[in-house]
């Protein structure tokens, strides 16, 4: 099961809601990228039908354009856009189950 959360940069506000990490589901597994040219945190699909043998395997990529550079990102890192701060987790934020 897989599990979003909002994210935040005290620093320079950069904001996402994702996993924050390798994160798998029932069927495929995502992990946290930042996109230096959309500026956006997203979720990119690395494995899809987990349950196939062998299973398909993505390189994470950015959602909007594949030309774009990405950086692997996990909430145990700095900001991936400032490099000043670790990320919050907003506390009323929303938490989205995926699955
Ligand atoms: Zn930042
Ligand atoms: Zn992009």
């Amino acid at each position: 099961m897989g599990m979003l959360q909002d994210f935040i940069c005290p620093a320079c506000g950069l904001e996402g809601h994702v996993s924050g990490g390798e994160d798998c589901g029932m069927l495929a597994a995502t992990t946290t990228i930042y996109c230096e040219t959309c500026e956006t945190l997203q979720d990119a699909l690395v494995v899809k039908n987990l349950l196939s043998t062998p299973p398909r395997r993505y390189k994470p990529r950015c959602e909007q354009s594949k030309s774009h550079p990405i950086k692997i990102w996990n909430r145990s890192e700095n900001c991936p856009r400032c490099g000043q701060a670790i990320l919050k987790v907003a506390e009323n934020g929303v938490e989205t189950m995926w699955d």
